[in-house]
């Protein structure tokens, strides 16, 4: 019985949205528009693998939000910093960012976590709350941490957790009697995310979409020179408002890590169509 229920749980779905698995977007993603697109991060500056992106699909009319689980209230080498501070400095720098890729600072949600510990969090909890933010966005693309194809990928520490969350209240999100109080005592409703966008930081070989993000790589260098609690003179020292030299470096070093695929820069990604149940597939 616990089998048949199993399967079930399975084939029903599967059956109910009728087709595989797709591994190339049916539109290419510089022509998007009018997608909601929800972005889930372990920390501020893990959307910055993806700023040319997230400029891209601003300035093409779809709706971009940041969800970053943890506070950045830990990664720094500045012996003066208290957790309160830091957490504080990286919200400021996280909305400077995004306003340079025009995303509005209402479309950035942190849901308060420490930074360092998110696999020793209450996962249950943790999966609730991003169900109820898949839910209340109802996102048509969910870009987040890549928890490996046909195996588990490994991650340092919160971003391995933050890719098997995001994965797991993807799948969560669809089932309308799980965190049911959300949708009979808060109004919200059960949501299948149908095309994700997964995201790597070193290892590139599941990659199957590039961006061509062309015209948007001053937006992204513009960007990562506001965080400067984490690159540059911040990191061991922080100051609020470094030297224009300071700052010069810091978009040198952006740029120079900007990806060039086929002479132009790119961003790439394990697209995914289907169901959440075979992500990782
Ligand atoms: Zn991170």
């Amino acid at each position: 019985m616990k089998v048949l229920r199993c399967m079930l749980f399975v084939i029903v779905p599967l059956l109910a949205w009728g087709r595989s698995p797709q591994h190339t977007p049916e539109v290419p993603i510089e022509k998007w528009s009018g997608k909601t697109i929800m972005l889930i991060g372990a920390h501020a500056d893990d959307d910055a693998l993806s700023h040319g992106t997230l400029a891209l699909l601003e300035a093409h009319g779809n709706h971009v939000y940041v969800v970053t689980l943890t506070t950045g209230n830990v990664g720094t080498q500045d012996p003066n910093l208290s957790r309160m501070q830091l957490a504080e400095i990286r919200r400021k720098e996280e909305l400077a960012a995004l306003a340079e890729l025009g995303i509005p600072g209402d479309h950035y949600v942190n849901l308060g976590y420490d930074d360092g510990l998110l696999e020793f969090e209450d996962r249950k909890a943790v999966v609730e709350n991003l169900v109820r933010w898949i839910r209340k966005l109802r996102p048509t693309v969910l870009m987040a941490w890549d928890p490996g194809k046909n195996y588990q990928r490994w991650h340092k520490s919160d971003h391995r957790a933050a890719a098997y969350l995001a994965a797991d209240a993807a799948r969560a999100a669809m089932w309308r009697l799980l965190f049911e109080g959300q949708i009979t005592q808060e109004g919200l409703k059960e949501w299948m995310v149908p095309e994700y966008l997964l995201y790597n930081d070193y290892d590139h070989d599941d990659e199957n979409v590039w961006v061509d993000i062309s015209d948007f790589v001053d937006k992204k260098v513009n960007a990562f020179s506001k965080y400067i609690s984490q690159y540059g003179p911040g990191w061991k020292n922080y100051k609020a408002n470094p030297s224009e030299a300071e700052v010069r470096q810091m978009k040198e070093d952006s740029r120079a890590r900007v990806r060039m695929k086929d002479g132009k820069p790119v961003e790439g990604f394990r697209y995914y169509q289907g169901l959440p149940d075979a992500l990782g597939k």
